[in-house]
């Protein structure tokens, strides 16, 4: 059936919480979807769906929110598929929003393809930008070329090109963004969103799940998109217990050990712990790549670090090409040389 695009207003975000607390996406794509609805004259409502969770609507407000939908039902109380989606896909068909961004976590990746399909339109997985601009990027002839289109862009081809897609028959335009890329405003104390409570009116139905028992995974892994500085360590490093040399030094500069996916794939270091197209995005103050070779996939995690300092014994390895400062030499020399100055220094 064809839409009438013109009916549909505003950028929504999913303001994805866990056990009663906002997940750090939530915040982040508030802050993009301001600059998307400053772009198109327009409002940032954030959609917030659980139970029992009113109260982090204020939340939502401080960090830039025009206005936040609430829907508390007791069925929303853990993450599940179906009453999750069928609560966004009514959220859609009632107040008809322009674009609808996602954080591509766990749940965000689950959640909107699913919705998407539910109400008829596209969405473009993990993107890492969006603008708002004009399809087809420029004009051809005999092609109508539309104006304020979301463009999403993200990488494609296991990372080999880039992408910019655009939507421009259906609504909402819908994305899933990487946690991490994007910036969350500064939080303003007090600030006001209007508060909007909808009944989505939730049916049981056989999609429905029934959760028996929850498992929470206890081992204490560390939060590496919140690390200032990572000391990150690639197949170069040899062995897993090669990897207290980079402890070491980690625990010198009180920062934080990553890793190549080489190293993961070998079972040297946890999945939690990867930076890349397939692990996580980082932006520290301070990133070290250490036995890391920059293949493309790893540079599109950490590429937006303040300061990289890759060392490698290869001096044509691609990471010299994305680094600040580059040490060409054995790691296992200088790793340990390193940290030993640094902790003299710093005593
Ligand atoms: P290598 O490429 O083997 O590099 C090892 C480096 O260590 C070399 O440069 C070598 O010169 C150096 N070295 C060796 N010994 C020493 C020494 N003693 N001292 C100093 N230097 C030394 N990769 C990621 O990291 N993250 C991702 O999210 C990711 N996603 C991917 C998604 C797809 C779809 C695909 C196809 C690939 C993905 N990859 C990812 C894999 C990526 O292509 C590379 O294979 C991987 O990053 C290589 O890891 P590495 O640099 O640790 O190992």
């Amino acid at each position: 059936m064809r839409q009438n695009t013109e009916e549909y207003r505003g950028v929504f975000t999913f303001a994805q919480q866990v056990d009663g607390k906002l997940s750090g996406i939530s915040l982040e794509l508030i802050g993009k979807g301001k600059d998307l609805a400053a772009d198109l004259n327009t409002e940032v409502t954030a959609v917030l769906l659980g139970s029992d969770i009113k109260g982090l609507a204020q939340e939502l407000a401080e960090y830039g929110a025009d206005r936040v939908i609430v829907v508390d039902d007791p069925k929303l109380k853990e993450y599940r598929t179906e009453p999750y989606t069928q609560a966004l896909a009514a959220v859609i068909n009632e107040f008809k929003p322009e674009i609808f961004i996602i954080g591509a976590t766990a749940i965000g990746r689950d959640l909107g393809p699913r919705v998407s399909a539910r109400v008829g339109t596209g969405l473009t997985a993990d993107c890492t930008q969006l603008d708002i601009g004009d399809y087809p990027l420029v004009a051809i002839a005999g092609r109508e070329q539309k104006h304020n289109q979301l463009l999403m862009t993200r990488p494609a081809f296991g990372g080999n090109t880039i992408a910019t897609i655009a939507c421009p028959e259906n609504r909402p335009q819908m994305a899933t963004v990487r946690p991490g890329v994007m910036q969350k405003k500064e939080r303003v104390a007090g600030a006001k969103a209007e508060i909007v409570d909808f009944d989505a009116k939730l049916e049981e139905n056989n999609k429905y799940v029934e959760i028996l028992e929850i498992v929470k995974n206890t081992k204490t892994t560390e939060d590496i998109m919140a690390a200032k500085i990572l000391v990150s360590g690639g197949r170069g490093v040899g062995s897993a217990e090669n990897f207290k040399i980079l402890k070491d030094l980690a625990d010198a500069l009180h920062g934080t050990v990553s890793c190549s996916r080489a190293v993961v794939d070998a079972g040297w270091m946890s999945k939690d712990l990867q930076v890349g197209q397939t692990g996580k995005t980082v932006r520290p103050h301070l990133y070290f790549a250490i036995g890391i070779s920059g293949a493309i996939q790893h540079l599109a995690g950490m590429e937006e670090s303040d300061i990289i300092i890759a060392i490698n014994k290869d001096e044509n390895a691609p990471i010299f090409s994305v680094a600040d400062y580059g040490i060409v030499g054995d790691l296992n020399k200088i790793v340990p040389a390193l940290t030993e100055k640094i902790k003299a220094e710093l005593a």
